[in-house]
């Protein structure tokens, strides 16, 4: 298998390159050159396949040109050590919880994969520096799946004041190679720090950069097997299955369209969006108008240019019409987020997050009744405990304890960042 860039299909490389390079030239994003067809009989018989044996079928045709079965075999079982339970809410839905890993969010899955790949292919001699700037969920994730990874060294710039305690102890509480750096800004001038690090030539001689982008298609290919799962254990129906997606920059829902390309018979995916409804317009419009994010309850989502759309874009061959036959989208503001929670918990005595919720309102409005909705839960309700005891007034507090984490604290200044990286 071969990956091609978005913006070049003449730009190819490996897995590989793929994934120590993070970007392709001119911001495209690497893309599989073909999608690999899965043979019915992997259907006939998935009711039987443990999660780690429908992973290796369903991913090592995307990197067997770079890495050999047994070490991706040890790979999978490193990252998949944990469950992904599809839980009943009522008659017609299901919540596929993908909050069951170290941080609690379903990017556990992404960042250990990503990590496994790249220190498999950087080896025993190198060192690689990774900077990641973090508004709160991917540095948590980004750092527990580098944590202990041989050879890599992961930097992760959050801004001070600006995430939450729990997040924070994330990020602090792991220290060998895991650097928390609290910058004196928001999340803006972390991303900056990083982003100019990367085009400094002196740097980069100095260090082995690298990023752990969700740009990083290593992020997104295990993603796919979400979807595996929750129809394997739903199979058993016999009826449509309709997969409501929370979104912002759409790698989770990028996933699930590889699957469906490569056979899983999933009807109908649900774009959920919160008011940062960029892709909503698209699909009432056909015309994309990215715009600046606004806040909402669901912050994870809050992304008004989903970097993942020139991803769609190229499975669907730039075709709204096409692409409409797979995917609807939903809209929910933080109102409708909060209602959903809470009818939902007093109906099925479920607690959703408010991820969760804006998808569940998206299956509410375009499931029929033989049909059966599965909303992806990508966050446990604990990380958002805040919006939950808006609704739920007894929800305990996420209690940690910061004492003995270590954070560097840093001026919002390049010189100093980059001094702090040149000392290393
Ligand atoms: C990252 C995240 C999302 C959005 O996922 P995308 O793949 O970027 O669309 C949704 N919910 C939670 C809790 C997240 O952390």
């Amino acid at each position: 298998m071969k990956y091609i860039s978005t913006k070049n299909k003449q730009e190819i490389v490996s897995f590989e390159e793929a994934v120590v390079k993070g970007l392709a030239k001119n911001k495209g994003l690497f893309m599989p050159e073909t999608i690999p067809q899965l043979d019915s009989s992997f259907f006939e018989t998935i009711e039987k396949k443990s999660n780690t044996e429908i992973a290796f079928e369903a991913l090592y045709p995307y990197v067997k040109a770079s890495i050999d079965k047994t070490a991706f075999k040890q790979i999978l079982e490193e990252v998949l050590s944990f469950e992904f339970p599809v839980v009943r809410v009522n008659d017609n839905i299901y919540s596929l919880e993908l909050y069951h890993g170290p941080t609690q969010a379903f990017k556990d899955v992404g960042a250990r994969f990503m990590s496994r790949c790249l220190a498999h292919f950087i080896g025993k001699d190198k060192e690689v520096h990774i900077l990641v700037a973090t508004s709160g969920d991917t540095g948590s994730a980004v750092a527990n799946g580098f944590y202990n990874v041989d050879g890599v060294q992961v930097h992760v710039l959050f801004p001070k004041g600006k995430v939450s305690p729990y997040q924070e102890y994330q990020m602090t509480s792991l220290g060998k190679n895991i650097h928390a750096l609290e910058v004196d800004g928001v999340f803006d001038d972390c991303q900056d720090l990083v982003k100019q690090a990367f085009n400094d030539d002196e740097l980069n001689q100095h260090l082995n950069l690298s990023s752990a982008n969700s740009i990083n298609i290593a992020r997104l290919l295990p993603q796919m097997l979400y979807y595996f799962y929750a129809y394997r254990d739903l199979k058993k129906a016999n009826k449509e299955l309709v997969v409501s997606v929370p979104s912002g920059n759409f790698g989770n829902l990028t996933a699930g369209l590889i699957a469906k390309k490569m056979g899983l018979p999933i009807q109908q995916f649900i774009a959920a969006n919160n008011d940062n409804d960029t892709f909503y317009q698209y699909y009432k419009t056909a015309t994309y108008t990215p715009k600046a994010s606004v806040q909402t309850y669901s912050n994870a989502m809050d992304v008004g240019a989903p970097s993942n759309f020139e991803r769609m874009m190229h499975l669907y061959e730039n075709d709204w019409e096409n692409l409409k036959k797979d995917v609807v989208a939903s809209v929910a503001n933080n109102e409708e987020t909060l209602a959903k929670m809470d009818s939902v918990h007093k109906e099925s005595n479920y607690i959703l997050d408010p991820h969760g919720a804006v998808g569940v309102i998206g299956l509410d409005q375009y499931l029929n009744s033989d049909q059966l909705g599965v909303v992806l839960e990508t966050a446990h309700p604990r990380k958002f405990e805040s919006v939950v005891q808006k609704v739920i007034s007894s929800y305990p507090d996420n209690e940690v304890d910061l004492e003995g984490c270590q954070k560097l604290a840093m001026a919002n200044s390049y010189v100093d960042f980059k001094n702090y990286l040149l000392g290393l």
